[in-house]
């Protein structure tokens, strides 16, 4: 036996096909072939395994097929007749074709209608049997039998009846060249043959414990439920089967983050000590002292850095509640302790930014700061390999393959929503064992926290600096022009400055452009009085700098800006803030521009202008703003709008997709999947006793495991 196939039990043979294992390629299972194998490719089903993880989307009860006349008006409803006449209609004015198909059975006559769409007469042979699933329209009262527009159908030949009907069936996501009744044909074969020779690697203790039935039951279920199984249950994925499935999930994801972190206490690092001198010469330095968040925080990250093992902590943090300072703070142990410290950043703005901050702050201390982007010359790499440069200040290009430290100590990683596991693995193999600091001024719910989290400590500064005022928000429509230019006009004539953000609109970069462009030439007629700048995505990144600059020495007063000023720019002087088209904005983005002001001492204005008409969600995140200004309260209520998706990009960040599990839904599963996970881990950090439990890990997370170790 190889040792691919172990995952599924040598012992039982299919009576089928003995040879077929879990990985065996999807086109030698009975009725695929090559041609279907590659329709099926595109559904991201290759192999046998794949299949049997193919779940459907949602369930149709036909355990109980109505009759025509007991189906009831305005409601989805399905029906099992035969077919009675099938005829084209053209429409005399716009020439629409439209196909009118009449269906009966012995209590009566259903008439359904597809439009433009004459191809599909073709199916619909006199006395064929035909299942019809759609909202019920006609007026009975009226005379007007039952009618149904663009019904899903299926077509049933004899022997068809006890996959397709008199049971609920499971409805899968088609791919073109095959049809969600083909595919339920394929999956009925292939899940009552093979889903029992899928052998259960979760311990029994914790199948037990959390109440779950054995895998292949799970996986049969979840195609092809038992006929008392609750429907509602089953489409809402709450199913004792779906809760199997989704406590794997979870439990996987959690096992492979309990691992990482566990290697990592076992691993060797730098063991910085902590004189404290160049930090204390520094904080000496700043005009304000830190807050009891920021004291905490940088203490613990003290004790992690003397600690022989490498630090990995998440700093969360709303923004403006000062992370900087505490990311100086530690990479100023790292400097005095001879090693150098690191900062990326997600967007080439925000590394300027930081740059400049941080040359400023540690310039007085004889240090040398670099910036490090895609353009950087030569020179500066060399710089950095021969530890000329103490510190440095990046995008992604840190993790470039010609960017080599002399000797990383410390890598701080800011926003780090938008970094991977991955990343922060490349990131780490620049030095030997450094430590890693991971910031980010996204607050997000703690579950989601712990979920992509999973592997690092965590540090919460939940304490804003002394003084600030909240940011007054209130959302106006383009009828109030006018009411916004009159606040605008108040805080700048107190000395004040204004930005104004114009939405990224996806499609086209350039008429986002545009309409920054136009806003600003509108904002130099109505203020021709005052200086107006404008910064885009699009500049060379030295004039971008000059504009900020300029903004920040108050030689400008309203700056005009595409979403580049999201995160890092800081300046306590600027009092409002107009979002144009807040609609398009998604929440988590509107309070991050928000947080570019209240920095100061001032009240502060944030003027949502919205366009309507406006969907429901839109109207959800703009009252969400209206109603708080607090990251975290923000953040769940961007998950409950949003819902889970890939509200954290598991994609990009390198973990395991989600593909059954809701984070909000699944909740309490997620809980227990993590308790457990984390306990057998510490018990058995090898997994030794568990070599299916080990195995399955390693495929579901393909190899990413070891990559992370190394
Ligand atoms: P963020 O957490 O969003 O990255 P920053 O580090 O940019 O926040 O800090 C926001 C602003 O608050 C900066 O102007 C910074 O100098 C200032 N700041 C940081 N800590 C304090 C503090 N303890 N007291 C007063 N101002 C502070
Ligand atoms: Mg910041």
């Amino acid at each position: 036996m190889n040792d691919r196939t172990k995952s599924f039990t040598g012992t039982k043979t299919s009576a089928y096909s003995p040879q077929i294992s879990g990985d065996t390629p999807v086109q030698y299972v009975k009725g695929v072939g090559p041609a279907r194998a590659r329709i099926l490719e595109r559904l991201g089903i290759n192999t046998v395994e794949d299949i049997l993880f193919y779940f459907p989307w949602r369930y149709e009860d036909r355990r109980h097929l109505k009759k025509i006349n007991s189906l009831a008006y305005g409601s989805l409803q399905t029906t099992l007749c035969e077919v009675a006449s099938a005829n084209i209609i053209t429409t005399p004015r716009k020439k629409m074709k439209i196909l009118e198909l009449a269906v009966a059975d012995e209590t009566g006559f259903l008439k359904a209608r597809w439009f433009n769409q004459p191809y599909l007469k073709k199916y619909f042979k006199k006395g064929q049997k035909i299942i019809l699933s759609g909202v019920v329209k006609g007026n009975p009262y009226n005379g007007i039998g039952p009618e149904m527009d663009n019904p899903d159908f299926e077509l049933l030949s004899e022997d068809d009846r006890l996959v397709h009907t008199s049971r609920i069936v499971p409805v899968y996501r088609a791919a073109e060249g095959i049809s969600p009744k083909q595919l339920r044909t394929l999956m009925f074969n292939t899940s009552s043959t093979y889903s029992f020779l899928l052998e259960d690697y979760l311990p029994g203790y914790i199948r037990e414990r959390n109440n779950l039935m054995p895998l292949s039951r799970a996986v049969r279920e979840a195609h092809f439920p038992e006929e008392c199984s609750d429907v509602s249950a089953l489409n809402k994925g709450i199913s004792p089967a779906h809760r199997r499935l989704v406590f794997d999930e979870f439990f996987l994801l959690e096992l492979g983050l309990a691992l990482l972190k566990k290697r990592e206490t076992f691993e060797r690092g730098i063991s910085f000590t902590d004189r404290g001198v160049l930090a204390s010469r520094f904080l000496q330095g700043l005009p304000f002292e830190l807050t009891g968040a920021q004291k905490r925080v940088v203490a613990q990250i003290r004790e992690d850095m003397q600690r022989p093992v490498p630090m990995n902590r998440l700093v969360h943090g709303d923004v403006g509640c000062g992370k900087t300072v505490v990311a100086l703070v530690s990479m100023l142990i790292a400097v005095e302790n001879g090693y150098q410290a690191c900062l990326m950043a997600p967007t080439e703005l925000l590394a300027e930014q930081h740059f400049i901050n941080i040359h400023r702050m540690v310039e007085a201390l004889g240090l040398k700061v670099a910036l490090l982007t895609s353009g950087t010359k030569e020179r500066l790499v060399d710089d950095i390999s021969s530890g000329t440069v103490q510190i440095v200040v990046g995008t992604h290009a840190l993790i470039q393959e010609r960017v080599r430290f002399r000797n990383l100590g410390l890598a701080i990683i800011d926003e780090q929503h938008r970094f991977g596991v991955l990343q922060r693995a490349t990131l780490r193999s620049k030095g030997f064992n450094p430590d890693i600091l991971v910031m980010t001024a996204t607050p997000i719910p703690r579950t989601l926290a712990m979920t992509l989290y999973g592997d690092l400590d965590v540090s919460i500064i939940d304490e804003l600096p002394a003084g600030r005022r909240p940011v007054i928000t209130k959302v106006f429509f383009p009828s109030q022009k006018d009411m916004i230019y009159s606040l605008i006009k108040a805080e700048l004539s107190k000395g004040r400055q204004v930005y104004i953000v114009y939405p990224l609109i996806e499609e086209s970069e350039r008429l986002d452009l545009k309409s920054a462009m136009e806003g600003a030439e509108a904002f130099r007629r109505i203020f021709s009085d005052r200086r107006t700048g404008l910064v885009h995505g699009r500049m060379r990144h030295d004039e971008r700098e000059a504009v900020m600059a300029q903004f920040k020495a108050g030689d400008i007063d309203i700056l005009v800006a595409t979403t580049v000023i999201e995160v890092g720019i800081d300046v306590p002087n600027a009092s409002l803030m107009l979002i144009v088209h807040a609609e398009r904005f998604g929440l988590a983005q509107l309070h991050q521009l928000r947080g570019r002001i209240g920095r100061g001492s001032y009240d502060s204005y944030c003027l949502l202008m919205a366009y309507p008409p406006f969907s429901e969600e839109a109207r959800r995140r703009l009252r969400a703003m209206e109603s708080t200004s607090d990251g975290f309260r923000i953040a769940e209520e961007d998950l409950a709008i949003r819902g889970p998706g890939d509200f954290f990009g598991t994609r990009q960040s390198g973990i395991p997709e989600l593909k059954m599990a809701n984070i909000i839904r699944d909740m309490e599963l997620l809980e227990s999947a993590r308790r457990e996970a984390f306990d057998l881990i510490d018990a058995e950090p090898d997994l030794a006793g568990h070599p299916l439990l080990k195995e399955t890990l390693l495929k579901r997370w393909r190899g990413r495991l070891e990559l992370v170790k190394s």
